[in-house]
């Protein structure tokens, strides 16, 4: 037990010190911040994404170039498709996903709606990309990681993510709850798992509103979503 205590002790110290000399930024949790005027973010260098304007904490970019620089020199090449992403810019996807489910079915409950959308994509305020920690690599198809070079990405990813920070929060745990897995979507755990932490010691679910739909956060209990994340980064090594 007092090695368990000194091993946590040991993995967690160096970027607790780091993250208690920044103050807590709630607006950040919740992503109501503009990402290129923050002192913590930069853009990504264009040769790591696809994107024109990708941001992501300082930290963050730091570790994922020499990622992305030690996945080169083995032939395989990542490039950020998704990134920061505030709450507009969440509440934009939220809503084309929205209006599209109710174009398709009229009747549909928006209980139901909430929770098909939900499969894959956050509600305002309650994604991890309005933190400036997790990005999503290569593709959004679940099937592109199963075979090739998407399942050759991937392997290499989860044998050597973890050396770097990152790890895969959705994961294919079956006994996981909230979203479904996403092999594309990284996270840099020792900055994410502190804004986790933070989010649901301060986050109630009638915090979460301001976009269509809003009202179903309570029943849904959307923190739940949030939470239901792999414990901790896990190389096969
Ligand atoms: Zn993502």
């Amino acid at each position: 037990m007092r090695l368990l205590i000194l091993l946590i002790f040991g993995i967690s110290l160096p970027f607790m010190r780091s993250v208690t000399a920044q103050e807590i930024d709630t607006a950040l949790l919740m992503g109501k911040v503009n990402y290129s005027k923050h002192d913590s973010f930069a853009r990504l260098p264009q040769y790591m994404t696809t994107k024109e304007d990708a941001y992501l904490q300082n930290q963050v970019i730091d570790s994922l170039k020499k990622m992305f620089a030690a996945a080169q020199k083995e032939g395989i090449v990542f490039k950020v498709i998704s990134a920061s992403r505030n709450f507009e810019a969440q509440k934009n996807i939220w809503e084309r996903k929205w209006n599209n489910e109710h174009q398709k079915n009229p009747q549909i409950e928006d209980l139901e709606c909430a929770k098909k959308i939900l499969r894959y994509s956050s509600m305002p305020g309650t994604s991890r990309h309005h933190w400036g920690t997790d990005f999503d690599l290569n593709s959004l198809e679940p099937a592109y990681f199963n075979t090739g070079k998407g399942k050759k990405e991937y392997d290499w990813l989860r044998e050597h993510a973890a050396s770097y920070g990152f790890y895969q929060p959705y994961d294919g745990n079956p006994n996981r709850s909230g979203y479904q897995e996403e092999k594309w979507h990284w996270s840099f755990f020792p900055l994410s798992s502190y804004y986790l932490s933070t989010y649901i010691a301060l986050t109630k679910p009638s915090d979460i509103h301001g976009f269509k739909g809003a009202q179903t956060a309570e029943k849904i209990n959307i923190i739940q979503y949030v939470e239901g994340v792999a414990p901790a980064p896990q190389s096969e090594n």
